[in-house]
């Protein structure tokens, strides 16, 4: 099938809409059968002045890999810049991930490409802006109501790959989920006080009995260790980098304890309910 309503539908949501050249035409072979929405992040570093930096690239493709590299980028202002209404290689396999199966991801989902830094590789590291983050909500949800699919169906290219993709960074995604539930006017699938993944930032990072750094240590995490965080508690103030925060995450996996917000991907404001006291 070919999404050819997509530019008429994001508008229709209110979301603004370029439409680059052909993207009617513009395809990355014929198996195209949508089921849901995969968020990417471009990892290229953007700004007010460059608000598309890698939307050559996503048109075009790579030299190891023909473009169009996905459906419609999103610019630095939230702008949609619509690219392709048939496959294109943004998704590679999917292990399968909530409700999207395993397979050929680039069958099965829609992927936007938010164009924004992230964890650059240890380059320049940049978070989603607002701008992005409020289209991407408002055109999943567009989206996810025109293939009749609730937000489940809307998923990150870390949670569906096989080969260790990163992106979407320092976003929560069962946050992001339900952001896209309350837009679709239903209630969340996927609430983030079941426990949301989040990676670790720093190397040999501590986990604590308790929310305070005289607490025993019961486990060390490598950089970029996905934890189970179940809540958000108020504890020691800690200070890192001029930045003072009470919170800390309280993890269940891959150890049980508590670790300061500092270095959780989200920051101190880590998008989970509030722990009971
Ligand atoms: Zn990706």
């Amino acid at each position: 099938m070919a999404i050819s309503w997509l530019a008429d539908v994001l508008r229709g949501a209110g979301v603004e809409v370029v439409e680059e050249g052909d993207w009617l035409a513009r395809s990355a072979g014929s198996s195209f059968s949508p089921v849901g929405v995969l968020w990417h992040h471009t990892a290229a570093p953007s700004s007010a002045s460059n608000p598309h930096p890698a939307l050559n690239i996503c048109i075009n493709g790579r030299s190891d890999l023909p473009g169009p590299l996905c459906h419609a980028l999103v610019d630095y202002h939230g702008v949609f810049h619509v690219i392709s209404a048939n496959r294109a290689n943004h998704a590679g396999r999917s292990g399968g991930s909530g409700p999207i199966p395993a397979g050929d991801g680039n069958t099965l989902m829609i992927g936007w490409e938010i164009d924004y830094a992230g964890d650059g590789g240890g380059g320049v590291q940049q978070r989603m802006t607002q701008a992005q983050y409020d289209a991407s909500i408002v055109a999943t949800a567009a989206v996810l109501d025109r293939l009749g699919r609730d937000s489940s169906y809307a998923r990150g290219h870390r949670e569906t790959s096989t080969t260790g993709k990163i992106d979407p960074s320092y976003i929560d995604l069962g946050s992001m989920r339900a952001d896209v539930a309350a837009a679709q006017g239903g209630t969340p699938t996927d609430p983030p006080s079941e426990g949301t993944q989040l990676r670790a930032t720093v190397g040999n990072l501590n986990v604590r009995t308790q929310p305070t750094t005289s607490a025993a240590v019961v486990a060390s995490l490598a950089n970029g260790t996905v934890m189970t965080v179940q809540c958000q508690a108020v504890g020691e103030a800690v200070t890192i980098g001029g930045n003072t925060s009470r919170n800390w995450a309280k993890i269940t996996a891959p150890a049980s304890g508590y670790v300061t917000c500092h270095y959780v991907e989200t920051g101190p404001n880590l998008r989970v309910s509030a722990c009971p006291v």
